[in-house]
């Protein structure tokens, strides 16, 4: 009989109760971590509020939580990359290191990735809003003085964000839209502006996430729903912006972006749309010879994150507006859904 932990575990819509858990055991090449602080992602809120994120249903009860930061309380013995009583930041997706995707430095793609806090694989892989997680020993980096826990749980949708940025390409001196000012569309903001992107514009429908991109530093936020979008646009990028990040998830933000680009721009899409397929307006791919590209997580950008953020490049913390402790888990996931007030929602354990 293993040790045991506490976790909060998620049974099904809106029910995560807190548990006493089997610990994790240390197998080759893992480290096991006992986690400080773990953020609440919107793939976390999607399992709570539905039970299930888009194509992932979970077959089983499981732990949520894949942004963190932890300390290392044990190693495997070959392991020398991170040493018993660090403080480290993880990538939560585990690929498997050896497929082409992986050899050729695109491990995001890989098709045997299993990711913490997830149900992409059967079973699912428990994550870290518990005591403990297991993790392969490449998956941690090192934090640095300058990023406290709260600071180092949000490395991981700052990869995101900085992934999607260099999916687009060079953005230094280009117009830049973000569409969707919840977590993921403020970083991928911050990150264009740090790039040198000028102007770095935000569109929300939500009041208060408009004025949380101008308090971070955004040129211009933009109700897509104002009758004048078309003429605030031709004041801020003229023929329209040359970069457009669609962070929302909504076909609608989608389709507005094909207006909003200009003749030969790009649209990264990272938002996760809902099940169905969207339509796309294809005659206007193609006489504007717009390029659509996606953004899937990230590559191997976790050390570069950590850099900008100690480097003082950018600044997460206004983003952050709630902490919780694991026994009020249940209610750091009802605050989360609330959009009209929270932004970054994090557990103390
Ligand atoms: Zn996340
Ligand atoms: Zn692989």
């Amino acid at each position: 009989m293993g040790q045991s932990m506490k976790a909060a575990v998620l049974h099904g819509p809106r029910d995560i109760r807190i548990e006493t858990y089997l610990r994790p055991e240390l197998q080759p090449g893992m480290v096991l971590l006992r986690n400080r602080k773990v953020g609440i992602c919107g793939s976390d809120l999607h399992y709570y509020e539905h039970g299930y994120c888009a194509a992932f249903v979970p077959d089983r009860p499981f732990v949520l939580g894949h942004e963190l930061t932890a300390e290392v309380v044990s190693v495997a013995d070959e392991v020398d990359t991170v040493k018993i009583g660090e403080r480290v930041t993880v990538n939560p997706a585990r690929a498997c290191g050896f497929c082409d995707y992986c050899k050729a430095g695109r491990g995001n793609l890989c098709r045997r990735t299993i990711v913490i806090g997830s149900a992409s694989t059967t079973p699912p892989t428990n994550g870290a809003i518990a005591e403990f997680v297991l993790v392969r020993s490449d998956q941690c980096h090192i934090l640095p003085v300058e990023l406290d826990d709260s600071l180092g749980a949000m490395t991981e949708p700052l990869a995101v964000a900085l992934h999607a940025v260099k999916r687009a390409g060079v953005v230094s001196g280009k117009r830049a839209l973000v569409t969707g000012a919840g977590t993921i569309g403020l970083l991928v903001a911050l990150v264009a502006k740090a790039f040198g992107a000028i102007p770095v514009v935000v569109s929300d429908i939500v009041p208060v996430r408009r004025s949380k991109a101008s308090e971070l530093g955004a040129d211009a936020a933009l109700d897509p729903a104002s009758a004048d979008l078309a003429d605030q646009v031709r004041a801020l990028a003229g023929d329209g912006f040359d970069f457009i990040f669609e962070a929302s998830g909504s076909p609608r933000a989608l389709r507005g972006a094909f207006d909003l680009v200009r003749p030969g721009g790009t649209i990264v899409q990272i938002g996760t749309m809902g099940t169905g397929d969207t339509p796309l307006p294809a005659n206007l791919i193609m006489n504007k010879e717009i390029n659509l590209i996606g953004s899937m997580r990230y590559g191997n950008v976790f050390d570069e994150a950590i850099r900008l953020v100690a480097m003082r490049r950018i600044n997460l913390r206004p983003l952050i507006n709630g902490e919780f402790s694991l026994d009020d888990a249940a209610k750091a996931f009802e605050f989360a859904t609330d959009k009209t007030q929270s932004f970054k929602v994090q557990i103390q354990l």
